[in-house]
């Protein structure tokens, strides 16, 4: 197994761990270049992430997963979708301030 691939599966098994935690349901979690933003979560539960997202440190990564999974519950950026991200995340506006430096655009 190469790297690339290796990386990309520690990355799901990642996404599938804080799944479980936060109760989200996930149907499918891919991970390609995308063009527009870094990650997407739909509805139906499929997730999608940027393949650079393997190239960033774990705490960021961390970031986008929980930032992604709670829409699963909340569809905004409201009081409660801060609330969560505070307790999972801890400081989170730190991470956004951090991700919003290297451009990330989020849905
Ligand atoms: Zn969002």
């Amino acid at each position: 197994m190469n790297k690339e691939v290796r990386r990309k599966d520690q990355f799901k098994e990642r996404v599938q761990g804080w799944a479980d935690r936060l109760e989200a349901r996930v149907t499918s979690i891919t991970v390609r270049p995308m063009k527009t933003k870094w990650a997407s979560y739909s509805t139906t539960g499929w997730l999608t992430f940027d393949v650079f997202l393997l190239e960033l440190q774990e705490e960021l990564q961390d970031y986008v997963i929980v930032h992604e999974l709670l829409h699963s519950r909340v569809p905004n950026h409201g009081k409660l979708w801060k609330t969560l991200m505070q307790a999972h995340l801890g400081d989170y506006e730190k991470l956004e301030e951090k991700m919003k430096r290297l451009q990330l655009n989020l849905q």
